[in-house]
């Protein structure tokens, strides 16, 4: 049995390699991983001693920042009366108030919440109600779905047969998985004059396959994990006017894109649209704690319910967990009291300023800037091994991913935090152009 003392840093790394598997990992080359000893504000704190701005908000989670004392309070707070409590038969007071806040907050028409416990796990809910919704109308063979290519919607199997078929990671599995649609990604830029020839394919895609498609599932307006792409509100917007002129439901995964990071609260608010079933995750307990919800319209709730089977078929373990919720409820207090939209935009306007020098590198084939998320797209994949201890030498935590240089801080970084972040992927950039 291990003792209880505290262990070195060399001993975590090496127990670290023998035992743990991290997020595509191997074990026979494994990338290095850095231990941390706390984190506070923008910063994570390595057990060397470096301190690093941290540009990945732990994965789009963190919107304010480590170590927040009002998110700290509402876990001690809700630790007092229970930790967790099972959601068959019972219920309780963080679960329906953040019930109610999401309904408030989402697009219109978005009325019942299922809460799950991982974004993953959200997708597999929204298709799940899709495919219920329509078998409940006589409809049965309405059950495959059209997603887009460069897209990403998690990692479980439901959720992985969804994803990009090339760049979604899990082309290994692809005969298990059930055959989806794709149309192609969409081309025309956020800001750039709408072309509707965008939209053909993915047209003539609802057209051909309405009878066995359930649902049109993406991600609103932001590409994430598949490409950090940035597309046109009107592309949006026709696949919602098409979705109703074809009787197909409509899925929006803004697990990534939620609570402010595109500069609108939701990124389908850039297009004005209400979708049928919306996914979120990630920001949602401002990276406290993993929870994720699954919103639905009234017709989808209905359909479910007058169905044969009466009930929605699914149910975790963990479900509306209220150390989770409560955590949840108070990072959205905490966005609304703040001037989040003035944070996203100055982060947005400064990385647009600081980050565009990086366009004469010559390992540069693209910046890009959309709200408080900033993509240096490169012209080759970077070497992990390689370039991770590079940012860590700058002070900074990002993590590229093939080609994609990203970074999407919390929104409470200040200027000086945020020149950091830049000025140090130019200078790894520059170094990768040498
Ligand atoms: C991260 C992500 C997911 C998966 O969420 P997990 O919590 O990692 O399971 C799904 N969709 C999108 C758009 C994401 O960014």
């Amino acid at each position: 049995m291990p003792d209880n003392q505290p262990l070195s840093a060399e001993q975590l790394t090496t127990l670290d390699r023998e035992h743990l598997w991290h997020p595509y990992s191997s074990f026979l080359t494994p990338s290095p991983v850095f231990p941390v000893a706390s984190a506070e504000g923008v910063y994570i704190q390595l057990s060397d001693g470096r301190k690093l701005v941290d540009g990945m908000a732990s994965w789009w989670s963190q919107l304010h920042g480590y170590n927040h004392p009002v998110l700290n309070a509402a876990v001690q707070t809700q630790l007092q009366s229970m930790a967790h409590v099972m959601f068959g038969g019972l219920t309780h007071e963080p679960a329906v108030r953040l019930a109610q806040t999401l309904i408030a907050l989402t697009p219109p028409g978005l009325n019942k919440v299922f809460l799950a416990d991982s974004g993953s796990v959200s997708v597999e809910v929204a298709l799940k109600m899709a495919m219920q919704y329509w078998h409940s109308q006589g409809q049965p063979q309405k059950h495959r779905f059209l997603a887009l290519r460069k897209g990403y919607h998690g990692d479980t199997f439901g959720a992985m047969s969804v994803c990009d078929p090339v760049t979604g990671m899990h082309q290994l599995f692809s005969h298990t998985l059930a055959q989806q649609l794709f149309a192609p990604e969409p081309q025309c830029a956020f800001d750039a004059p709408w072309d509707d020839s965008d939209i053909t394919e993915l047209a003539r895609l609802l057209e051909d396959h309405r009878d066995e498609l359930a649902a049109v599932i993406l991600e609103p307006i932001v590409q994430g994990a598949g490409g950090m792409r940035f597309y046109s509100p009107r592309y949006l917007q026709r696949v919602r006017e098409l979705c109703d002129q074809h009787q197909v439901l409509l899925i929006a995964d803004e697990i990534a894109t939620g609570f402010g990071r595109t500069g609108t609260l939701f990124a389908c608010e850039h297009a004005g649209i209400s979708p049928d079933i919306m996914c979120l995750g990630k920001g949602l307990t401002g990276g406290y704690m993993t929870l994720a919800a699954t919103l639905c319209n009234d017709k989808v709730s209905d359909g479910i319910c007058h169905g044969e089977a009466g009930v929605f078929m699914h149910g975790p373990t963990f479900m509306g967990n209220p150390l989770a919720c409560a955590v949840a409820n108070a990072s959205i207090e905490l966005l609304l009291e703040s001037d989040w939209a003035g944070r996203v935009k100055a982060i947005e306007t400064q990385m647009e300023l600081e980050l565009a020098r990086c366009r004469e590198l010559d390992a540069v084939a693209d910046v890009r800037v959309l709200g408080a998320i900033g993509v240096v797209e490169l012209k080759e994949p970077v070497d992990m091994n390689q370039v991770q201890p590079m940012f860590v030498d700058q002070g900074i935590w990002v993590r590229p991913f093939g080609k994609l240089v990203y970074v999407m801080p919390p929104y409470v970084i200040s200027p000086e935090e945020l020149r950091q972040l830049t000025g140090g992927i130019y200078r790894v950039v520059e170094k990768l152009s040498s």
